[in-house]
């Protein structure tokens, strides 16, 4: 006779043996593993939103193929790295420019750095610096002009593939610098000049070449409509 007992542990078995082993043994290593495991964050707006400074096809190939690629392979070279479940921030402090760390170091930058790249931009075009932000600006550069006209250039001027920055040092002043690769201005170990990053722009032949092809310039001109200004000056409070 089947009783209620019988036939739920017959239920059970059944549901047991109907999943995978192997879905199963996933299913545990996520959950164990969730407190290293870097994820690529929600885009916000739409591949297309950005038209006509940045293409459809730039932002998805970038945002689904590159960024993806980089929180990838951040989370393998993890894997049995010294660093694993440090955060974001504290990787980037404390990654060095040697064998042992430069996967780390690279896929670390790229997920960072492109984190901060899909927030910076905005879809309807730019706006300008408020607040605090415009005051830092005009005392540190004479004008927002000025500014605009010294980040170019600094953009402009990134041999091969890099990054141009606005940052916040240690005493509290903006500066403007350039890395090489996915290295950034939280690298203590591997740049010259350190602090906090408020806007950047991707100079990588990726972020632009589909629309622009060799005409970097260009894109720097369009790519400087799409800055949310707002964001800007939030991540300026952020560090006060
Ligand atoms: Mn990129």
């Amino acid at each position: 006779m089947v009783t209620p007992t019988r036939f739920f542990n017959l239920f059970f078995l059944i549901m047991l043996f109907s999943f995978p082993q192997s879905e199963i043994n996933a299913q545990m290593m996520v959950q164990s593993q969730s407190s290293s495991v870097f994820t690529l964050p929600e885009l916000g707006y739409e591949f297309s939103a950005l038209e006509p400074y940045i293409d459809t096809e730039t932002m998805k190939i970038h945002y689904s193929k590159h960024h993806k690629a980089y929180v990838d392979k951040l989370n393998t070279s993890l894997e049995n790295h010294k660093l694993k479940g440090k955060s974001l921030e504290t990787i980037l402090e404390m990654v060095m420019e040697n064998d042992e760390d430069m996967s780390v170091l690279n896929n670390a930058g790229g997920h960072y750095n492109h984190n901060m790249f899909w927030k910076i931009l905005t879809p309807g075009g730019g706006t300008q610096p408020s607040g605090s932000l415009e005051d830092a600006i005009i005392k540190k550069f004479g004008s927002f002009d000025e500014f605009s006209t010294k980040f170019v250039k600094a953009a402009t001027g990134v041999f091969g593939s890099g990054w141009a920055w606005l940052s916040v040092d240690k005493n509290n002043e903006l500066f403007i610098s350039t890395t090489k690769n996915q290295d950034n201005p939280l690298m203590k170990n591997v740049v010259k000049m350190t602090g906090t990053p408020i806007l950047c722009i991707d100079v990588w032949e990726h972020a632009y070449y589909l629309k622009y092809q060799n005409k970097r310039a260009d894109y720097i001109a369009n790519f400087k409509q799409a800055i949310n200004w707002d964001v800007v000056s939030k991540n300026y409070e952020s560090i006060k």
